[in-house]
């Protein structure tokens, strides 16, 4: 059985119960070495045999899972966030199926919240934005054309960039292209909730000299929109005159 885990983003704690619990009692781990926090895995079991996919093909991770299989031994294989943000998470599946080898999924906490929190900021705010976008520049790894940034850029929304932090001059031209102005809020997230954590709020317009001045390329998030300033207007769920399915209104 290979058990996929999301390993939160970063801070060893931020790891759910549930995959905290797999990841204890684990024969063998397979974690994404260039992302997952090594601290997750002081509480694998001695004997665990633990493997770093930064170095590895698919096909390397695949015969390690098949080879643990055939001994009834269980895998965790351990990803980064939660595993279904970029987490090439479906091309394994697939072989495991082509394998008969049965496997599940534990969410994780996304680099996206993390970075929400650090920030105490709040993407759908009331009268600001209702929408988030999620999303990554076409980089070697190419993005559908209909979803190229400045397409989606057209709302004016909030959004998070992932693996975009070495791209930023094309990121703020793909977004001068929509709604946005080189005065819109931004944020750069660089490694949210590790200890070297780094949390700088600027502007598009200044996304790229912050960038530089504090040496970030990668292990970033690119979070843009008016949510980044705005208190926004206060929500309906608690307001007194609103009727809910828990409360009734009052006349104010
Ligand atoms: N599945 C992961 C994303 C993997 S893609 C998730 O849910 O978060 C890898 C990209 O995610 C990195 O290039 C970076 O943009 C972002 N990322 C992952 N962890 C991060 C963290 N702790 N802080 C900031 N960005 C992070």
């Amino acid at each position: 059985m290979v058990h996929f885990v999301g390993a939160g983003p970063g801070a060893p704690d931020l790891i759910t119960l549930r995959g905290a619990k797999l990841l204890a009692e684990a024969d063998q781990v397979i974690y994404a070495g260039s992302l997952v926090n090594p601290a997750l895995l002081e509480n694998c079991r001695a004997d665990c045999r633990i493997l770093d996919s930064a170095r590895m093909t698919l096909e390397e991770v695949v015969e390690a899972v098949r080879s643990a299989e055939a001994e009834g031994h269980t895998t965790v294989r351990l990803h980064t966030g939660d595993p279904s943000l970029y987490g090439a998470v479906r091309e394994q599946m697939d072989r495991l199926d082509a394998l008969g080898i049965p496997y599940d999924v534990t969410p994780g906490v996304s680099s996206f919240c993390a970075a929400a929190a650090s920030l105490c900021a709040e993407y759908t705010l009331p009268g600001v934005s209702q929408t988030l976008i999620l999303t990554r520049m076409a980089g070697r790894t190419p993005v559908p054309e209909p979803e190229r940034a400045a397409s989606l850029a057209a709302h004016g929304c909030s959004m998070v960039f992932f693996l975009s932090a070495g791209m930023l001059p094309e990121l703020r031209r793909e977004l001068l292209r929509g709604a946005y102005t080189d005065e819109t809020p931004a944020a750069l997230v660089y490694k949210a909730s590790w200890e070297d954590e780094k949390l700088l709020k600027c502007t598009l317009g200044t996304l790229e000299a912050c960038a530089r001045e504090h040496a970030i390329t990668k292990t970033a998030l690119v979070l843009v929109g008016d949510f980044l300033a705005h208190g926004g207007e206060r929500s309906r769920l608690y307001d007194p005159a609103f009727t809910t399915g828990y409360r009734k209104g009052i006349d104010t």
